[in-house]
């Protein structure tokens, strides 16, 4: 069954009587090419795959060609009867139906993959909590090796932004203090069914074995970051005194002894520079 082909999944979803949910992000791809890149840049033969949102199964499929073993876990119930159906080749390929971001998926990862080498995971997100599902992922230290995502075009570009430029926000360092990010390749809004308003870009997550900056108190740090993008137009000293109450002179100092001018933004600060600064107050 070819589960990237438009008339295929049209008929599927009239036979079983599916409609689209937008509400759950709910946009199927329909290009032939996109799965088996995905698949291809997240796994190997050795590798236990687990998948967030499979739809109708379409990237569970090549990833079942090319992963020892795949879990994928679904919101929606209502693919209960169809999913059974267009995986019914794949025999290496679980479905769990839940929250992925309710269910825990460390138990999950070590009661399905301790015969596999590694375990990734690769998923077209639904975008309607990309970045709770990436931050949930990277902050529950799961015991994976990277997180090959289909994200919109836009939160792909800030995750994998350099921190300190312009493009970078609080995910971008939040997610730069567990991983390596790069984005793999674009994917235009006509590659869906139904199309969506916006463009796509595949990219990955390579976790790091140690983070790339020493904090005293990483739940600080956190805070800080956050706060400093919490009002981009805004100097470093007055959205993280609106924010965090912390009084201006006290930050105005602590600037100075990282070297910074009291009117930076908190997008001009490279990690060090935000580690250094989450230390001192
Ligand atoms: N993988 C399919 C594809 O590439 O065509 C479908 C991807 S679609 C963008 C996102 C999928 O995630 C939908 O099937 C949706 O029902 C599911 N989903 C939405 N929220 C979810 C959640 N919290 N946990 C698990 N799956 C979820």
């Amino acid at each position: 069954m070819n589960l990237s082909d438009a008339n295929t999944i049209k008929s599927l979803l009239n036979k079983y009587g599916f409609s689209f949910k937008k509400s759950l992000g709910q946009n199927f791809l329909i290009d032939s090419t996109v799965c088996p890149a995905m698949a291809e840049a997240s796994c190997d033969e050795n590798t236990g795959v687990l998948e967030i949102g499979p739809g109708i199964g379409v990237l569970t499929a090549a990833l079942s060609n090319a992963a020892k073993k795949v879990v994928a876990i679904e919101l929606d119930e209502r693919l209960k009867k169809l999913l059974p159906i267009t995986l019914s080749d794949c025999i290496n390929v679980e479905i769990i139906f839940g929250d992925a971001m309710k269910l825990d998926l460390k138990k999950i990862i070590d009661e399905h993959f301790s015969d596999c080498e590694k375990v990734v995971v690769c998923a077209n997100l639904p975008y309607y909590i990309t970045s709770p599902i990436v931050m949930m992922l990277l902050e529950s230290h799961l015991p994976i090796d990277s997180i090959t995502v289909m994200v919109q075009k836009e939160a792909a570009e800030r995750i994998c932004a350099e921190v300190g430029t312009r493009q970078s926000g609080a995910v971008t360092v939040a997610v730069n203090y567990y991983a390596q990010s790069e984005i793999l390749f674009h994917v235009g809004r006509e590659s869906f069914m139904p199309a969506p308003n916006v463009d796509s870009a595949v990219i990955k997550l390579n976790i790091r074995e140690c983070p790339p900056i020493k904090v005293q108190d990483e739940a600080k740090f956190f805070k800080l970051v956050k706060a400093c993008f919490a009002q981009r137009r805004k100097t470093l000293v007055n959205t993280v005194n609106n924010t965090l109450g912390i009084n201006k002179e006290v930050l105005k100092n602590a600037l100075s002894e990282v070297g910074l001018s009291p009117t930076v933004r908190g997008e001009e600060l490279n990690m060090e520079q935000l580690a250094k600064l989450s230390d001192l107050i």
